[in-house]
């Protein structure tokens, strides 16, 4: 018998069965052929052996450990949106990445969505030549110049930054803000409206271009080994730089879709780790002379926890038939995104009264997640936002202003 079943079927107190480590409750793996379960056991086992303990320090140092982006390239996870890897396994590589620390899951998936994903489907020859090679053995990196100073959730209607095209070179001037590894990259995605056409346009400029200026933004309480900058731009480049197919707004719309949706998979790999980390902490510490889990208020948050993962971990394993059928629309991919970062952070506050005092150190992690999970609540659209894109699916009507 299954050892879930075993549990749930037979609740007197004689039953000790407890579920194995790792915790897998919906065992979506089993849907993966054997190649790509092998792969997803590899990024798993590295992730946890030289991932998940080694980012407690980087992240109180607020830094970026390069050198363990290295081993990713190697696994394959600078091309996982290229390759002919499927939905469920990509998304699962997410999580997996997600439960060893949220910000390497973060870099990881910006780069295959925001970067690679946009370079691919809207760049030149040339520039796909230039920059994917790199990009994809993660020896590159690249940033996703979108938001601004003044303009974050209004982006589309608001955006500043100006790209005029004089002769053979394009003048961009303005200021982005909350840039992923703006002061590391090697390339930037820049996102300019066309002071000819009011048109928003996506430039693929190499950060070296004079002009360019990144700047960390520090003292953040979340995803603080990934790097973000406020980036200034007084910056010319070639015409070229002009990637092809991005000459409107709607052209990062696909990108941002899937982002949301990989987001939700980031939600199920932090709450994974919440869950493992919650359990085993009530396992083993005693008070009153018994383990924490002997307690029943402490068994029904563990159980709260677990349905939220069971509920995230069923939902995205549902879009990723969908995606595979070309029918993730913005509705689902936003209310996936919205829902299951709120329950992450439901099971983020529950995780951390189980620790009791040392839910607040982030040498236990579940500080660190609970950090992690905030600002994941609001990048790639606010919960406000995708909610507001649910509400005016739901009703016809925007709610927006
Ligand atoms: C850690 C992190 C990494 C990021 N990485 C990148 C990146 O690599 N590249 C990039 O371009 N951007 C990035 N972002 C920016 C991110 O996409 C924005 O923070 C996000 O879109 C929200 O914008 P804002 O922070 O300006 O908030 P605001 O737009 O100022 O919103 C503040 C609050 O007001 C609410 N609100 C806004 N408008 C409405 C409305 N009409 N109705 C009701 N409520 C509303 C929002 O829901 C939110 O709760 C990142 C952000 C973070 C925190």
């Amino acid at each position: 018998m299954h050892p879930l079943h075993a549990t749930t079927s037979a609740p007197e107190s004689t039953n000790t069965s407890v579920l194995e480590e790792p915790l897998e409750l919906l065992e979506l793996a089993r849907h993966l052929g054997p190649e790509e379960r092998e792969r997803l056991r590899q990024i798993e086992a590295h992730a946890q052996a030289h991932i998940r303990h080694q980012s407690i320090e980087p992240w109180n140092q607020e830094t970026l450990p390069l050198h363990m982006l290295q081993p990713l390239g190697e696994l394959g996870l600078g091309e996982l949106f290229t390759g002919d890897s499927s939905q469920l396994f990509q998304g699962l590589a997410h999580a997996a990445l997600a439960r060893a620390d949220v910000s390497f899951s973060a870099i990881i998936g910006i780069h295959n969505e925001l970067i690679v994903g946009t370079i691919e489907s809207l760049g030149s020859t040339e520039q796909r030549q230039r920059w994917l090679p790199g990009l994809k053995r993660l020896t590159t990196l690249g940033a996703f110049c979108l938001t601004e100073p003044e303009h974050g959730s209004d982006i589309a209607g608001g955006l500043a930054t100006s790209a005029t095209l004089e002769g053979d070179q394009w003048h961009i001037r303005g200021s982005k803000r909350w840039i992923g590894l703006g002061t590391v990259a090697e390339v930037a995605v820049i996102w300019a409206r066309d002071t000819a056409d009011g048109q928003i346009k996506g430039f693929l400029v190499p950060t070296d271009t004079p002009g360019y200026h990144a700047q960390k933004i520090t003292h953040k309480t979340g995803l603080r080994i990934m790097q973000n900058a406020e980036v200034e731009l007084d910056l010319s480049v070639p015409a070229s730089a002009l990637m092809p197919k991005a000459t409107s707004f709607a052209a990062t719309s696909e990108g941002l879709r899937g982002s949301r949706a990989w987001v939700g998979w980031q939600a199920v790999g932090a709450q994974q780790a919440l869950l493992d980390l919650a359990r085993s902490y009530a396992l083993n510490r005693e008070q009153f002379g018994q383990p924490l889990a002997a307690f029943q208020l402490v068994q029904t948050a563990l159980a709260t926890m677990a349905g939220n993962l069971a509920v995230s971990t069923a939902l995205m394993g549902e879009l990723t038939r969908l995606q595979e059928e070309g029918r993730l629309t913005m509705l689902r991919a936003s209310l996936a995104k919205a829902t299951l970062t709120r329950l992450a952070r439901e099971s983020a506050a529950t995780a951390r009264d189980v620790l009791g005092g040392n839910g607040i150190l982030s040498t236990h992690e579940v500080a660190k997640i609970a950090g992690d999970i905030d600002a994941i609540y609001t990048y790639e659209g606010s919960y406000g936002i995708n909610m507001l894109i649910a509400g005016r699916a739901l009703t016809g009507v925007s709610a927006f202003v």
